[in-house]
C-alpha cells in the first residue's frame, strides 16, 4: 500500500522539528542499505499485462488496449504491445490469456463494517444468497446457533438477512414465534433492508420496549392487532436502540473479522470500498488499522450525521484525504426507509396494507425538513460532501428544499461543484433528475431491488413507479454520472451482479422491471468505475486505466461487453490487483 497523503495546510509534523533530520536519517540510511535493497519498490521494473481484452473505460464508448504497464503500483503505459515492450523491456509480462482487464470496482455504498458484523451473526437470508424460505427454516438456524456455539442464557443472539416478502408466510417472524426456540436469550433479527427489525420478548424487555412504550418520532412499534401489544417489529428510530446494542457487542469483534472482510471485498473484484456509515469510534479503529499498514485495499467511509457538527470540529479528522489507503470523504444523512419495508416516503401512498398504519399510508421520512435543512447548511458551509440516503420521491422532495435552502442562506451558487450524492434516489421522478442535474447533485442508484424486490415493488407501488426505480437510462440521457451499488449487507457485495441488474432489470419471478431504463453492459461498468471514482472526487486517482493513475485492476475470465446480457451474472473474477499487488486470485482456475 503506497502512502498517499494529500497535501494539507496545517502540515502533521508542524510540533515535530526534527521530522526533517529523520528523513534526512532515512535517506543516509536507505543508502548505506542501497546493495541489499530492503525496499521493493526499488529496481521494481513493474508488470506489463498483455493478450485479453483490456478496456480502458477512458471514452463514452468501450476503447480496448493491446497492453498496461504499472510500476510502483502506478499505471505508466497504456497503448500497443509492441511499443510497450519495446519502452519496458524488462517488466515482467503477465499473459492474459484471452480474460479481460477492467479498473478495479468501486464501491460507492455498501457498509464494510455491517459485513464484517455478519460474521458474527446467524445468516436468515432467502436464496439465491441464503436458505430461508419459511418461518421454520428462521427458528431452526437460531436454535442451531446456540447449540453450536454453546451461547449460555442471558447471551444476546443476532440475526441477519431475513426478507418478510419472500416468506412462505409472507410476514414477519413476530416476538412469539421466536421464544418458542430461544425463550432464555434475548435475540434480535435484522431485516435486509437494513430498516427493521424482530426482537423477542426478551430481547424487548432488555431495551424496555412494551405495550406502554409509544412510538418514537420516525419510528414504529409495531403491536399485534387491536392491542397495544409489541409484536416484536420495530421500524426505523424504533429499531436504533437494538442496532445500537447490536453493533456494540459486535464492534469488539472488528478487528478478528477485518482481514476476512477485506479479503471478500477484493475477491469481488473491488479495489475500493465503502464503510457506508461509521461512527467517530469505527472512524479510529480504521485508522489505527490503516496507519498499522494493514489494509490490501482502499476504504472510504461516510461519517454519520448525528456527529457532523463534533467531526467538522475535530482538527484530527481530516475529510477527502487518503491516509494509508483510508479516508472519510464525507457525512451521511438517512432520510428515509426502504421501499420494500413500506418506510421510504413516497407522494402517493402505497397500494397494499402497511403495517402500523392505516391511513394515508406514504410511508415516513427519518428526519424533518427543518433537521435536513440544518445538516445541509452546516454540511455546505464547511465545504464538507454530503451523502443522503434517500428512497421514496417524497423525500428527494426534502432533499431539494434543503439543497436550495442552504444555498440561498450562505449565498452558494446552486449548481457548485460539490457533488451531493443522493443515495438509492431509487423513486427519483423524472424532473427530479433534471434538477439534480442542474444543481451538479449526482444519484448513487441501486439496481439491484429489480431483481430482489421488483415484483414486490410491482404490488406495492404499481407499474409506473416501479418500473421506474433506479431509473439508469434517463440520469445517463441528462448528463448525469449515475453510480450503482449493493448496499451490502441488504443484497450482495457482488459487483458482477450489480452490472446484470443494471443491464437486464429482471426480477425474481422474470418480469423486465422497466425495459426502458436498462443500460448498456459498458454503462454498467462506467457506473462502478468512472463514475463511481467522479462521486468520490477520485477521478484523478482511479477509474480508467490511464497513465498516472492507480494500478487497481480487476481480471474477468470473460468479457461482460461480449457475452449474452443474461449470462453476464456468471462471470467471474480471477484476480484483483491493488497497486500492482494482487490481493485476490481465483484458485484452479
Ligand atoms: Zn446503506
Amino acid at each position: 500500500m503506497i502512502k498517499r497523503i494529500t497535501k494539507q495546510k496545517h502540515t502533521p509534523f508542524k510540533n515535530q522539528p526534527n521530522m526533517k533530520r529523520i528523513l534526512t536519517l532515512l535517506f543516509v540510511t536507505s543508502i548505506l542499505l542501497g546493495c541489499k535493497n530492503t525496499d521493493k519498490s526499488v529496481n521494481q521494473t513493474g508488470q506489463l499485462f498483455f493478450n485479453g481484452d483490456i478496456i480502458t473505460m477512458e471514452s463514452e464508448n468501450a476503447i480496448y488496449a493491446e497492453a498496461v504497464v504499472e510500476n510502483n503500483g502506478k499505471i505508466i503505459f497504456v497503448g500497443s504491445k509492441k511499443e510497450a515492450e519495446s519502452q519496458f523491456s524488462k517488466a515482467k509480462k503477465i499473459d492474459l490469456q484471452g480474460k479481460t482487464l477492467l479498473p478495479g470496482f468501486i464501491d460507492t455504498h455498501s457498509h464494510f463494517g455491517m459485513v464484517s458484523n455478519t460474521m458474527g451473526q446467524v445468516d436468515l437470508n432467502p436464496e439465491p444468497v441464503g436458505t430461508v424460505k419459511n418461518i421454520d427454516d428462521i427458528l431452526t438456524l437460531l436454535k442451531k446457533c446456540k447449540e453450536e456455539n454453546n451461547i449460555a442464557d442471558g447471551e444476546w443472539i443476532f440475526g441477519w438477512g431475513y426478507d418478510d416478502g419472500q416468506l412462505v408466510e409472507n410476514s414477519h417472524p413476530t416476538r412469539k414465534d421466536i421464544d418458542k426456540v430461544l425463550p432464555n436469550n434475548p435475540v434480535y433479527l435484522q431485516h435486509t433492508s437494513g430498516h427493521m427489525g424482530v426482537a423477542n420478548t426478551l430481547g424487548l424487555a432488555e431495551l424496555k420496549v412494551s405495550s406502554e412504550s409509544k412510538n418514537p418520532d420516525g419510528g414504529t412499534i409495531v403491536r399485534f392487532k387491536n392491542t397495544q401489544d409489541p409484536t416484536g417489529l420495530v421500524q426505523e428510530t424504533a429499531m436504533y436502540p437494538f442496532v445500537r446494542l447490536m453493533m456494540e457487542k459486535l464492534d469488539s469483534k472488528q478487528a478478528k473479522f477485518f482481514d476476512t472482510t477485506q479479503d471478500y471485498y477484493a475477491s469481488n473484484g473491488i479495489t475500493t470500498a465503502q464503510d457506508g456509515m461509521t461512527s467517530r469510534e469505527s472512524i479510529k479503529f480504521f485508522q489505527t488499522q490503516a496507519d498499522a499498514g494493514k489494509f490490501k485495499i482502499d476504504l472510504v467511509a461516510l461519517a454519520g450525521y448525528s456527529e457532523l457538527e463534533n467531526n467538522l470540529k475535530d482538527t484530527s479528522l481530516v475529510f477527502k484525504t487518503y491516509k494509508n489507503g483510508f479516508k472519510v470523504q464525507g457525512t451521511k444523512i438517512v432520510a428515509d426507509g426502504s421501499p420494500q419495508g413500506k418506510t421510504a416516503f413516497f407522494s402517493k401512498p402505497f397500494l397494499t396494507e402497511v403495517p402500523g398504519c392505516h391511513h394515508d399510508c406514504r410511508g415516513l421520512p427519518s428526519l424533518t425538513q427543518e433537521a435536513i435543512n440544518n445538516l445541509f447548511v452546516i454540511g455546505y458551509e464547511k465545504d464538507n460532501q454530503l451523502f443522503i440516503h434517500c428512497n421514496g420521491d417524497a423525500t428527494v422532495d426534502m432533499i431539494i428544499e434543503a439543497h436550495e435552502n442552504a444555498c440561498k442562506i450562505l449565498d452558494q451558487p446552486l449548481n457548485k461543484d460539490r457533488r451531493t450524492i443522493i443515495i438509492h434516489a431509487q423513486f427519483a421522478r423524472p424532473e427530479q433528475l433534471e434538477t439534480f442535474k442542474k444543481y451538479n447533485m449526482e444519484p448513487s442508484f441501486f439496481t439491484n431491488h429489480a431483481f430482489f424486490w421488483g415484483d414486490i415493488h410491482v404490488k406495492n407501488l404499481g407499474k409506473e413507479r416501479a418500473y421506474f426505480l433506479s431509473p439508469m437510462a434517463s440520469a445517463i440521457k441528462l448528463g448525469l454520472k449515475p453510480t450503482n451499488h449493493s448496499d451490502a449487507t441488504v443484497t450482495p457485495i457482488d459487483p458482477i451482479f450489480t452490472i446484470w441488474t443494471a443491464v437486464n432489470r429482471v426480477s425474481r419471478s422474470g418480469e423486465i422491471i422497466g425495459e426502458a431504463e436498462r443500460i448498456s453492459p459498458y454503462q454498467a461498468i462506467q457506473a462502478i468505475t468512472t463514475n463511481a471514482a467522479y462521486e468520490l472526487f477520485d477521478e484523478d486517482l482511479k477509474g480508467t486505466l490511464s497513465e498516472g493513475k492507480l494500478a487497481d485492476f480487476v481480471i474477468l475470465d470473460k468479457n461482460p461487453l461480449k457475452v449474452a446480457a443474461m449470462d453476464i451474472k456468471n462471470i467471474k473474477v480471477v484476480e484483483t490487483i491493488k497497486e500492482g499487488k494482487t490481493v485476490y486470485k481465483k484458485v484452479n482456475f
